[in-house]
């Protein structure tokens, strides 16, 4: 479906799978389970683009449910992949989790490696360690859509930090949801569960606001 701008949503995968057609090229943002492959292909078909179109691939962290697809999705398409440069040991295997969320995947080279601050095809990276060392959002400056990885989740239109035991460091995460209140932007796009459209900040104010309570 698609979400605002040139933003779509792979419909029905498990962790969010999204695609954004931009300069007549397609970027895509994490890529799901494995079987996810073949709902990103028929996607991008339904678009009347094809897979050779997919320029680049980003991988806001190296959990399984994220880069699953990641190897078949690189072949199928030939584009590079980018991630942050802590994160990329644990995507071409040379290092493996061993706290947080571990089942391992297929190893995959990186050929961009990101870092905070930098900018690929009008997304800022925002370097937001906790989840994984290496975790990312990105901020796109064309639609102030933000999209979070699994630094939060979505649930019923409330957001909430992902579960803690599924992240190496939630005390370091829960610093860096913190620190997207900093942050310009209006629409907040997560991983798990729906987009939060227009009301991304303010959604994120209650949460911050909520742990305060709780602390
Ligand atoms: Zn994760």
């Amino acid at each position: 479906m698609k979400v605002i701008g040139d933003i779509h949503l792979v419909d029905n995968t498990f962790a969010n799978v999204y695609l954004i057609v931009r300069d007549n090229k397609l970027i895509i943002i994490d890529t799901g389970l494995p079987e996810e492959y073949e709902k990103i292909i028929k996607y991008i078909d339904s678009l009347g683009r094809i897979p050779e179109e997919v320029e680049i691939i980003i991988a806001t962290h190296a959990h399984y449910d994220h880069i699953g697809a990641l190897k078949v999705l690189k072949e199928a398409t030939g584009a590079k992949v980018a991630a942050h440069k802590e994160e990329i040991p644990y995507i071409n295997g040379e290092k493996v989790f061993k706290k947080g969320y571990t089942p391992v995947s297929e190893p995959v080279d990186v050929e961009i490696s990101l870092e905070d601050g930098d900018e690929i095809k009008g997304l800022k990276v925002i370097h937001s360690p906790g989840h994984t060392p290496g975790s990312i959002c990105l901020l796109d400056l064309e639609t102030k859509a933000l999209f979070v990885g699994d630094l939060v989740v979505e649930q019923k239109g409330e957001l909430y930090e992902v579960p803690h035991h599924y992240s190496i460091d939630p005390m370091k995460n829960r610093e860096a949801i913190k620190e997207l209140l900093e942050i310009d932007f209006n629409h907040l796009l997560p991983s798990h569960g729906n987009p939060v459209l227009n009301e991304g900040k303010e959604k994120l104010r209650e949460l911050v606001e909520r742990f305060l309570k709780s602390d």
